[in-house]
């Protein structure tokens, strides 16, 4: 490529929207241009990358032997009732209606329409296991677009979907696509780690997402350096917490029966009943650096959002700076965490003061009946989702191999182990060796395409710019000729050189624009190609030529004819 005739538009200044580094750089080296909030265009040098992304995904996902093929991103509404995602999906799901006024969701993933084309073509035994995969765009109609490409509304997904006869054929599918994931993001050349996840309703140890490691990174990662012991902040939290607590304290039933909830909840927490409540949730509020823990009274079924507001009358909400609060304003340590009256344990964001909250006498809820000694977090009915803290390095790893340390991350794909979620909702069967149908089970596998490119950056900056890793830099070198229009050796030596780079399918650009030295290495450094190779007249009078990686603190004189061997 030439640069004349490429397209090139580099920023002194990113714009005053771009909080991250990623962000401003990306924009600052014109890889993208911000059409409305989360929704970009990939401009000629952002395309370049996300291509290379694309196709390293696309040959090791091919290599795995998943299928490709490329479904629809408006998509029929009546898809998304059958697995109800169409209700439980919120505000993030877009939606739109045709002209005959029918509805449609644009795609925020697509386990629906894959399911429907198994369901319709996949009929026995023999046809299974597949696994297909698209590289599709993506709406999700985020609360907070922000950090460019990194937590786009539109942005590029790789989707995979695999579909087995069995548990543990699904298992061995999944093993495939893990380890492909290993490799994919190896050949990015990035510093990643895979972590266990928590698998929601679905339960075991079916899910893990892949971290690309940064600083910046919005998620926090639990590992042991001694073991391979990795989860993600949720799971590590949700095994911390089912360890802690009274499990030396037998599990009660006190039957109750006739009594009111907020009877005994009043008795357990020893409070005057005049102050009854239907339930009681404890929770962590979190804004910005502070936490408050409040505790809640509520005598109907309001959200907590409702009572923070303070809207609804008759109830009362307790804020609390501490746990010492609590004890003090009670006069006892509250023994009630879970909501009363639901079997749902409530979602708490935690902090470490709630973790030890977990060593307190906990009740959880059915009908007629109260338990005391449960211990929080692992005898609920569903895990506690829990965020941040209640892990903090140097705790014992729960394999007992070694020690935990924490880390940020940058989420950039996700493995789950679904089963029969959507075959169930979709009856996607086949019929087994006795003529019988069964339900498919089923997996996915999702890399968010364009957010690698933010994640890299991330993890490979400078004050002079971005740092490519070679595998997906826009080019992986550059030949700066000094004087490229003036001088007949330099432009013949160029020339020479960037055919024979050409011809060993290295990816050059050649900067034949004329812009002065100072200009073009500054942008270069900034859209962050890997290697830099400069032509002058004075290197060349002792046959050198100068190359200079883009970590390098100094360049390095290589002599002419030996430049492509350098450079592969
Ligand atoms: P997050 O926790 O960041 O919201 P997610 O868990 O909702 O991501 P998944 O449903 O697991 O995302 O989707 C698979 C992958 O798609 C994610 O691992 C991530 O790399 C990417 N992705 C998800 N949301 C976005 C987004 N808004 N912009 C860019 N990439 C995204
Ligand atoms: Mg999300
Ligand atoms: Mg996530
Ligand atoms: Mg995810």
């Amino acid at each position: 490529m030439r640069a004349s005739r490429f397209f090139i538009s580099t920023l002194k200044e990113a714009p005053s929207d771009a909080e991250i580094v990623s962000h401003k750089l990306m924009m600052r080296a014109g890889m993208i241009k911000r059409l409305g909030s989360g929704i970009y265009t990939y401009m000629p040098m952002g395309l370049r990358v996300i291509r290379k992304v694309e196709n390293i995904i696309r040959e090791e996902m091919n290599r795995a032997g998943a299928i490709e093929l490329l479904m629809p991103v408006v998509q029929p509404a009546e898809l998304w009732q059958e697995t109800n995602r169409w209700d439980k999906m919120g505000p993030e799901l877009m939606r739109v209606k045709d002209r005959h006024g029918r509805d449609y969701a644009i795609q925020p993933t697509s386990e629906e329409v894959i399911t429907d084309v198994v369901r319709s073509d996949i009929k026995s035994y023999r046809q299974l296991p597949i696994n297909f995969y698209h590289i599709q765009t993506k709406f999700r109609d985020e609360r907070r677009p922000r950090f460019g490409l990194m937590r786009g509304r539109e942005f590029t997904m790789k989707d995979a979907y695999s579909f087995d006869r069995d548990v543990e054929g699904m298992q061995k599918s999944y093993k495939i696509m893990y380890d492909a994931y290993v490799a994919i993001f190896n050949r990015f050349g990035l510093q990643f780690r895979a972590v266990a996840a928590d698998n929601g309703a679905i339960g075991g140890s079916g899910s893990h997402e892949f971290h690309v490691i940064a600083d910046t990174g919005e998620d926090a990662l639990v590992y042991s350096p001694e073991s391979d012991y990795a989860a993600n902040m949720e799971a590590a939290e949700a095994v911390a917490l089912g360890n802690r607590g009274p499990a030396a304290e037998p599990l009660t039933k006190t039957p109750t029966p006739g009594k009111a909830k907020c009877e005994h909840v009043a008795e357990l927490l020893n409070l005057p009943l005049e102050r009854t409540i239907k339930s009681i949730v404890l929770a962590v509020d979190k804004e910005g650096a502070e936490t408050e823990i409040w505790l809640l009274m509520l005598r109907g079924d309001h959200s907590l959002n409702e009572v923070k507001a303070a809207k609804i009358p008759g109830l009362g909400a307790f804020r609390f700076a501490s746990e010492a609060e609590i004890v003090d304003a009670f006069g006892t340590k509250p023994g009630y965490l879970g909501p009363v009256g639901t079997k749902k344990p409530v979602k708490v964001v935690a902090d470490r003061t709630v973790a030890n909250m977990a060593d307190f006498v906990c009740g959880a809820n059915e009908e007629d009946f109260h338990y005391t000694g449960v211990n929080w977090g692992r005898d609920l009915p569903e895990p506690l989702v829990v965020d941040l803290r209640n892990v903090v390095s140097g705790d014992p790893s729960p394999d007992g191999r070694g020690t935990l340390a924490i880390q940020r991350g940058i989420e950039v794909g996700h493995v789950f182990q679904l089963g029969t979620r959507y075959s169930e909702d979709m009856k996607a069967t086949y019929l087994d060796e006795n003529g019988k149908p069964q339900l498919m089970q089923m997996g996915c596998y999702g890399i968010g395409v364009t957010r690698i490119l933010g994640a890299a950056i991330e993890q490979n900056f400078d004050d002079k710019g971005i740092i490519w890793p070679a595998a997906i830099a826009p080019f992986e070198v550059v030949l700066c000729p000094m004087g490229y229009d003036r001088n007949e050796t330099v432009k013949a030596e160029t020339d020479k050189l960037y055919g024979d780079l050409q011809a060993a399918g290295v990816d050059v650009i050649l900067d034949d624009r004329g812009e002065r030295p100072g200009v073009m290495f500054a942008d270069w450094e900034l859209i962050g190609v890997p290697h830099r190779v400069v032509i002058g007249d004075r290197g060349l009078k002792e046959g050198k030529l100068e190359y200079q990686g883009r970590r390098d603190a100094a360049a390095t004189a290589v002599n002419v004819g030996e430049m492509p061997a350098f450079l592969k």
